[in-house]
């Protein structure tokens, strides 16, 4: 891991990337105006063209043009991404997240309260 005040590597930039990401997409609305679902896949279709990692970019490419955004709501975008961060981390062979727990750990916090 690079030091503090170094520029990212991969995996800083990945976690704050998905950080990002799934943060945004809990706090979407449930009813989204069409100016909303415009920029939502303005921004998912833009990774692939700008994300500077570059085979990240291109397999993330394929990956939504097979799996479209789901722009409908933010339950089913929660959804159709933590499904695409599941491809991402079967691809490098780590542990599949369950996606019934993405409010948990994106939006609401445990139900322990620990993160209040
Ligand atoms: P991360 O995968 O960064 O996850 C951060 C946290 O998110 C986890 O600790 C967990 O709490 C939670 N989480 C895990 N899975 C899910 C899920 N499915 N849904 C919701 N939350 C979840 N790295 C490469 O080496 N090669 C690549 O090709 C590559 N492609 C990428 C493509 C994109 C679009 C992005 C954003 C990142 C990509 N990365 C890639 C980076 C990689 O996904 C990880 O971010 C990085 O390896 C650090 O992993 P991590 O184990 O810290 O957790």
């Amino acid at each position: 891991e690079p030091p503090p005040g170094c520029p990212p590597d991969v995996e800083q930039l990945g976690r704050a990337t998905w950080t990002f990401l799934h943060t945004t997409a809990a706090y979407y609305p449930e009813k989204p105006n069409p100016t909303q679902r415009a920029n939502m896949l303005m921004l998912l279709r833009s990774i692939p063209v700008l994300y500077p990692c570059t085979w990240c970019a291109d397999d993330f490419g394929k990956d939504i043009e097979k799996n479209a955004p789901d722009v409908s709501g933010r339950t089913a975008l929660s959804r159709w991404l933590c499904e695409r961060h599941n491809e991402v981390n079967q691809k490098l062979g780590k542990e599949k997240f369950d996606c019934a727990k993405v409010d948990e750990r994106w939006k609401d916090g445990p139900p322990d309260g620990r993160c209040d």
